[in-house]
């Protein structure tokens, strides 16, 4: 007999004295007993509910022996009637007539004998962590949001655009990069004193991807619109609960939009993903809520009913350095913000969120698009509660000569860079995109506050064991 999801299970309304023939197989997350019945509850990944499996030990398969090496973390298979339940809390149970063991977990090893855990404990055992409740919530909503976002760019007819891992442009991120080669590092072939790297897989330095936004401008440059989606490295040294060095990167490209269309799009994009969360992953969410943030779903439902607030950066220095709020970090025209500012803005200030738009041109990167006055560019950061910055993007600079200018302001190597150069050769147009960073969505969606309790196996300083 096939057996059937836990969560198509629980589902079933069943009359009085209905009762069905099923199997289901899972992992047990407790087990309660009294001298005549043993309480199994059974988890298998399809929801955050355990569905109540009754053995009555009178019969002569469930003998003690046997119903010893059911413990927490164990895996079986139940064969029986799932029968209306008496219990409070669950409206079906399954009354066992064979249950197959086939995996027993030793009690004085398996280490999640109890529930409530921390979050920092559970990181140490990332392997074990996927079978709790919180793991498989956060790991189902995760699955739920990757779908929903591949839908939303496929309504609208953009073209999913593969970018490569490995690059040799070194133009984002300097400093940043994880290297990628095949040379004997222990001793390295040399030339003039300097590695040389003309003997490597690639015959040239290598690195693992910090963004896939250049290939993917080359994308909208003949597809129209793209979005990537995929693995992003960044050897940043920052031990912070939003950075991971291996993250995953959304970064939809367009062709012909400009400012305006791309805060446009960010907006609907961030609230069509929000939707989908509240629409399809209710229990999930009401788990997380109870668990962790009860102001959770009340926050999301408040995103689908903003307008996000749009200003620029320079109105935003003047609001906060008029605050009078103590900041960390000092608040001065030209200087990055910090997310102490950012959340500052959007939790307190405007208490919505926020995008936040031409940002001077001396902290943005080098092919933003360069305003009239010479001293700014046209950036958009969305910034959102509890995460501040959520998504960066930009319209770019479509003229060669402006670009091919700034990136020597940037001291960027044109001779390296002229692929991307070339766009602006040839038929250059109007563009823009922005970048989403994946586990920060997750961690707006979950309440999570810890980046790395939004990934299923977290790579940070470290840590990259599992
Ligand atoms: P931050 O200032 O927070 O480090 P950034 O300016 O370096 O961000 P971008 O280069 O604009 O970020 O990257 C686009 C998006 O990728 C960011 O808006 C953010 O959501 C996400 N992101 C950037 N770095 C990381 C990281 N190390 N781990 C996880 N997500 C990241
Ligand atoms: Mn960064």
């Amino acid at each position: 007999m096939e057996h059937s999801e836990i969560k198509s299970l629980l589902r079933t309304s069943l009359s009085e004295n209905e009762s069905r023939d099923v199997v289901v197989k899972g992992w047990v997350r407790t087990k309660r007993e009294n001298k005549s019945i043993a309480f199994i509850a059974l988890n298998d990944g399809s929801c955050v509910a355990s569905i109540q499996i009754v053995a009555e030990l009178s019969l002569p398969q469930f003998n003690d022996d046997f119903i010893k090496r059911i413990s927490t973390g164990a895996c079986i298979a139940v064969k029986g009637l799932l029968v209306p339940s008496m219990g409070r809390g669950q409206s079906v149970e399954i009354q066992a007539h064979e249950i197959e063991i086939y995996g027993e977990a030793n009690t004085e090893e398996y280490p999640l004998q109890k529930k409530g855990h921390s979050l920092e404990f559970l990181r140490e055992i990332a392997h074990l962590r996927l079978r709790t409740n919180t793991f498989g919530a956060v790991l189902r909503i995760r699955n739920a949001m990757a779908y929903a976002l591949h839908t939303f760019y496929q309504e609208r007819g953009f073209v999913y655009l593969h970018t490569p891992v490995i690059t040799a442009s070194d133009a984002e991120g300097a400093g940043e990069m994880f290297q990628v080669t095949t040379l004997d590092i222990e001793n390295p072939p040399r030339k003039d004193g300097k590695v040389d790297y003309s003997q490597d897989f690639f015959g040239r330095s290598a690195n693992l991807t910090v963004s896939g936004q250049l290939e993917g401008e080359l994308g909208a440059m003949a597809l129209g619109k793209i979005y990537t989606f995929g693995p992003t490295f960044r050897a940043e040294n920052s031990n912070t609960p939003r950075h991971l060095a291996e993250f995953w990167m959304n970064e939809p490209e367009m062709a012909f939009y400009e400012i305006k269309d791309n805060m446009d799009l960010a907006e609907e994009f961030l609230k069509y993903l929000v939707r989908y969360a509240l629409d399809n992953c209710r229990e999930d969410l009401e788990f997380l809520c109870n668990m962790y943030d009860r102001e959770l779903i009340a926050r999301l439902e408040s995103i689908i009913e903003a307008t996000f607030t749009r200003l620029d950066y320079t109105a935003a220095i003047e609001i906060l350095k008029t605050s009078g709020q103590k900041f960390e970090y000092k608040v001065e025209w030209g200087t990055d913000l910090q997310s102490e500012h950012e959340r500052y803005l959007v939790e307190k200030h405007f208490k919505n969120p926020v995008i936040l738009t031409d940002y001077p041109k001396k902290i943005k990167a080098f092919y933003m698009k360069q305003n009239e006055d010479g001293k700014t560019v046209r950036a958009m950061d969305v910034l959102f509660p509890s995460i501040g910055e959520i998504i960066g993007g930009s319209q770019r600079e479509e003229n060669y000569e402006k670009l091919l200018g700034s990136m020597h302001e940037f001291g960027i190597k044109s001779e390296d860079m002229w692929w991307y150069l070339d766009t602006r050769k040839f038929g250059t147009a109007p563009h823009s995109g922005f970048g989403l960073g994946f586990e920060r969505l997750l961690l707006f969606i979950t309440g999570m506050t810890n980046i790395r309790d939004v990934i299923p196996f977290p790579r940070y300083p470290q840590n990259a064991e599992f």
